[in-house]
C-alpha cells in the first residue's frame, strides 16, 4: 500500500476550497490604500485544498517534531522531564490567564501573592534569603547575577574587581554572561577527578576577583566535593560565589547551595521545575540571593506593604540594578512551577532528587562495560557523561554517529560534545520522570549500537535512515532553513 503524505501543494486542485470567510466589503482601491497597492497580488499561488487536507497537513508536520511527550529525551544538562498536565490546567485558569499586565495592583493581589510565595519557596529550597522570578532564561539569570555582583563591588568602592573565575567545564553561557558585564574571564582547569582544581583556583584568586561562577553538580555530572572549601577561598579573596543551578535536579530536598557558601544562584524553572522549554520561548531563570545582594534585585520587587496590608510592586529601590524584563517576567511559567512544587511538597521534591540520581547511576553502571565513562567510574549525580573515544579509535565511529543512530530507534540523542573537556562526549540525563522500562530500553539500544559499531560501522556512519532529512550542516541547519515542499510517497510495506 502506498500512502500519500498529504503535502498541501501537491493536493491542490483548482477551485477547491476549505473555509470561506466573509466577503470583503472594501473596494480594491480602499484595500490598496490600507495595505499599500504594491503589496496586492492577484495571482497568489496558494494551495486550493479542503479543510480536512489542511488539518492533516499540519498534523503530519507536527508528528515530524520530536518532543518529551513522544519519547525518551536524555539531553544532558537540559533536564527534559515530563511537564505534568496539571501545571497547564492551573496556568489556564481564567483568573491567571486573562490578567493584563497593566491592571491596577489592587486587582491582581492573588497573582502577586503567588509570585511572593514561589519566590519564598525557591529561596528556601536553595538556602538563600530572597528571589526574583524575572529573568526569562538561565543565561538571563546569569547576566542579572553578574550585574548585581558588579553593583555590589562598586558600592563598596572595589571597582578593581574585574575578573570572574570559571572552570573549563562550565556551560558556555557562563563566560558569555560574565564578559557581557565587562568582566575578564579567567578559566581554570578541572582536576583528574573532574572537579575544580583547588591549586589552580588558588592561583587565580586575588584582589581582582569579583566572583567565581561554579556549576554544582558540575557539567561532568559530578558533585564538587570541596565546595565548602572553595566558597571559603573565594570569600577570603573578597569575591562572591555564583552557582549555576541549572542542575538543581540532583540536589532538590537533599542539599542547598546557600548552605554550601554560595551567595547567588539561578534556577531553571524550565528544567528542574517541569515547565516547558518553550523552544527558545518563555522560560524562567529565577535568581536567589543572600541578603548581601538583596538590595540589588531588579525592580519592581513584589512585596507585602506593611501599612496597607496588600501586595505592591516596589519601584523605590535606590540600589537596584533596574529593570531586566518588561512587567514582571513570564508569570504563567511561575504558575506552572508553583503548581509543580505544591503538588509534590517537600517529600516529593526530595524523591525527585533521589530518583534523578539513581536513574543516572543505573545507566552509568549498565553502560560502563560498553562505553568509557568520563573521569573513571565514580558515582554521578543527575547525569552521566560517557565517551565514544573507544568506538572512535577502534571502529571510526564518533559520538555524533551514535547519536544519529539512536534516532533510528526513536530516541532523542543525548547532548553531544559537551562538556568540552571530555573527548567524544555523550552526556546523558534520564531525569526522575522516566520509568525503568524506558531506561532499560535506552540502555539495550545503546548496547546494540555499541555492537553495531563493531560489526557494521557503516550503519552508524550513514544514520539516521528513517528521518526526512539525515546529515545536516550542524551549524547552518538552524541558520539556513530549507523549507521547500517535496512530494513524498511512502511504501508502508517495506
Ligand atoms: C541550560 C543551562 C544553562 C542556560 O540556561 P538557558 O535557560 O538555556 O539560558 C546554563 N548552565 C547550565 C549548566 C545549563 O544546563
Amino acid at each position: 500500500m502506498t500512502m500519500l503524505e498529504p503535502l498541501i501543494f501537491e493536493l491542490s486542485r483548482e477551485g477547491r476550497t476549505g473555509v470561506n470567510g466573509p466577503k470583503c466589503n472594501l473596494s480594491d482601491k480602499e484595500i490598496g490604500d490600507l495595505l499599500g497597492s504594491a503589496n496586492l497580488r492577484s495571482n497568489l499561488p496558494l494551495p486550493e485544498v479542503s479543510e480536512l487536507d489542511v488539518m492533516r497537513h499540519f498534523t503530519h508536520l507536527s508528528h515530524k517534531n520530536y518532543g518529551i511527550d513522544l519519547g525518551f529525551y536524555p539531553l544532558g544538562s537540559c533536564t527534559m522531564k515530563y511537564n505534568p498536565r496539571i501545571n497547564e490546567r492551573t496556568a489556564a485558569l481564567p483568573g491567571f490567564a486573562s490578567l493584563h499586565p497593566l491592571q491596577p495592583v489592587e486587582t491582581v493581589q492573588g497573582a502577586l501573592e503567588l509570585i511572593v510565595q514561589l519566590q519564598d519557596i525557591l529561596a528556601t529550597i536553595c538556602g538563600m534569603d530572597a528571589t526574583t522570578i524575572q529573568p526569562s532564561a538561565g543565561a538571563h539569570g546569569e547576566l542579572l547575577s553578574m550585574m548585581m555582583i558588579k553593583a555590589y563591588h562598586a558600592d563598596r568602592g572595589e571597582t578593581g574587581r574585574n575578573e570572574v573565575v570559571i572552570p573549563d567545564s562550565a556551560h558556555g553561557t557562563n563566560p558569555a554572561s560574565a564578559a557581557r558585564c565587562g568582566f575578564k574571564v579567567r578559566s581554570i582547569p578541572s582536576d583528574s577527578k573532574g572537579c575544580t582544581d583547588l591549586s589552580a583556583l588558588k592561583s587565580a584568586l586575588g584582589p581582582k576577583t569579583a566572583a567565581l561562577m561554579l556549576t554544582n553538580p558540575n557539567t561532568v555530572g559530578l558533585f564538587e566535593v570541596d565546595i565548602v572549601e572553595i566558597c571559603k577561598m573565594v570569600h577570603e579573596a573578597g569575591g562572591l560565589v555564583y552557582c549555576d543551578g541549572a542542575n538543581m535536579n540532583a540536589m532538590l530536598g537533599l542539599t542547598r547551595p546557600g548552605d554550601m557558601g554560595f551567595d547567588v544562584m539561578h534556577f531553571n524553572l524550565h528544567k528542574t521545575f517541569s515547565t516547558p522549554h518553550g523552544g527558545g520561548g518563555p522560560g524562567c531563570g529565577a535568581v536567589s540571593v543572600k541578603s548581601c545582594l538583596e538590595p540589588y534585585l531588579p525592580t519592581p520587587v513584589v512585596r507585602l506593604d506593611g501599612e496597607n496590608g496588600g501586595y505592591i510592586l516596589d519601584e523605590n529601590r535606590p540600589q537596584s540594578i533596574g529593570r531586566i524584563h518588561s512587567f514582571y517576567g513570564a508569570f504563567l511559567i511561575a504558575v506552572r512551577a508553583y503548581t509543580y512544587i505544591r503538588t509534590l511538597g517537600p517529600e516529593g521534591l526530595r524523591s525527585v532528587g533521589e530518583n534523578a540520581v539513581i536513574n543516572a547511576n543505573y545507566i552509568r553502571s549498565r553502560l560502563s562495560e560498553y562505553y568509557d565513562v568520563a573521569f573513571g567510574n565514580q558515582p554521578c549525580m543527575h547525569e552521566v557523561v560517557i565517551s565514544a573515544s573507544k568506538q572512535k579509535q577502534q571502529h571510526g565511529v564518533r559520538a555524533l554517529d551514535i547519536s544519529k543512530r539512536l534516532m533510528d530507534y526513536g530516541i532523542h540523542p543525548p547532548t553531544n560534545y559537551f562538556p568540552l573537556i571530555v573527548p567524544e562526549a555523550l552526556m546523558i540525563e534520564p531525569t526522575e520522570t522516566e520509568g525503568k522500562q524506558t531506561i532499560d530500553h535506552f540502555i539495550d539500544v545503546m548496547i546494540k549500537i555499541a555492537k553495531e559499531a563493531e560489526e557494521d560501522p557503516e550503519l552508524l556512519l550513514t544514520a539516521p535512515h528513517i528521518t526526512p532529512v539525515s546529515r545536516l550542516d550542524e551549524t547552518m541547519a538552524v541558520k539556513n532553513l530549507d523549507l521547500r515542499y517535496e512530494a513524498i510517497f511512502k511504501d508502508t510495506h517495506s
